[in-house]
């Protein structure tokens, strides 16, 4: 192991308790759904990782289809951890998740036990590792009955493969129901992941009142809506950006004017406080207490770096508020 992580890499980062759980993750936690796949270079990927645990982020979040191709995210993720972090497995909570399209045929894709199990069991060998810490449901089925989900996340967690499980992408109703199964089956839990950032408000609506109430963790994904939230395409669109590449999941149908127009007028307000437009978005949801952590997205160590910095300045003055919810409700 020639890599000598930080001695003070746990100095600035702060730690929020995930619903009523034993946990605390990171304020700013990473995700590896791109950047990390075998079209991405190794070496920066293996800096990005570096640069997080290195500035006391612990959570790292994985699926089986991430890549691409899919599945080379956690293989890649694998190597690194061997390499670099194979003294620091105790200090790092590691997500995986099965739920969208993995292999062909009946069992490679949806909410089965056939498919959950046989997945998990995949993404341990890419990774090399004996458990992963959170094992989530990726997205809602609705076809397979939700008992039998949520049975096999019990069985996954009974059987040591994971530590807790997780839910992605469910609505409140749905969420409501998978969680009362899970905690009659004597597996509660431990957090939530769903799509929140400046441009997608869903969870307000009733989400995150129920997380609260209920004592559940929240982990908003795409806090950058991608990059959109960010100064990377106010003047057009950049090379090598996501919108750019050809496997990269941000289209120009999502990308439109109007959300460009708006990250422009919002990066007036980020530049009053000092901040970076990625940097006020990510303090934006964490302004929330209700909120346990950030999941973002990097495709360099420079750019975590700068989102990193949002955690020194998480309060907002009422009037800056107003002035935000005025231009994302124009
Ligand atoms: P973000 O919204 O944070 O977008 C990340 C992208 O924004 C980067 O790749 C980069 O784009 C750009 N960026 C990041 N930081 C900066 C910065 N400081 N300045 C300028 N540009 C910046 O998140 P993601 O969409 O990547 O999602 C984060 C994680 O959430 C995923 O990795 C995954 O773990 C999880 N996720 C979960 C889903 C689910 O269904 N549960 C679905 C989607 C994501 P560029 O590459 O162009 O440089």
């Amino acid at each position: 192991q020639d890599y000598q992580t930080s001695e003070s890499r746990y100095k600035e980062m702060n730690y929020r308790r995930c619903g009523n759980s034993g946990i605390k993750l990171p304020e700013i936690s990473l995700g590896l759904w791109h950047n990390f796949g075998d079209v991405d270079n190794f070496e920066t990927s293996n800096q990005i990782i570096r640069t997080a645990f290195d500035n006391g982020i612990t959570h790292f979040d994985l699926a089986n289809n991430y890549g691409p191709p899919p599945g080379s995210a956690e293989t890649n993720f694998g190597k690194i951890l061997k390499k670099d972090f194979s003294s620091y497995r105790d200090e790092m909570i590691i997500s995986s998740k099965a739920g969208y399209t993995m292999w062909q045929g009946p069992y490679g894709d949806w909410g089965s036990k056939k498919y959950l199990v046989s997945s998990l069991d995949q993404s341990l060998k890419r990774m090399q590792l004996e458990y992963v810490d959170i094992f989530y449901h990726h997205r809602p089925d609705p076809e397979t009955p939700l008992e039998e989900t949520m049975a096999a996340l019990d069985l996954i967690v009974r059987q040591g493969k994971a530590l807790y499980v997780g839910l992605s992408n469910y609505n409140t109703p749905e969420f409501l129901k998978a969680t009362a199964i899970l905690k009659e089956l004597g597996t509660p839990c431990l957090i939530h992941q769903p799509k929140y950032s400046m441009f997608e408000r869903w969870v307000e609506k009733s989400l995150l009142d129920t997380l609260e109430k209920v004592q559940i963790g929240c982990i908003p994904f795409s806090p950058l809506a991608q990059g959109l939230l960010t100064n990377k395409y106010l003047k057009g669109i950049p090379e090598n950006s996501r919108l750019a590449k050809a496997h990269g999941f941000l289209t120009e149908a999502y990308a439109t004017p109007d959300k460009i127009e708006k990250a422009k007028q919002l990066s007036e307000i980020a530049l009053q406080r000092n901040q970076s437009l990625a940097q006020m978005a990510i303090a934006w949801l964490l302004k929330d207490k209700r909120v346990t952590s950030v999941l973002v997205g990097a495709s360099s160590s420079e750019q975590l770096l700068d989102s990193l910095n949002s955690i020194r300045n998480t309060t907002f003055s009422e009037e800056e508020l107003i002035s935000i919810n005025n231009i994302l409700n124009r």
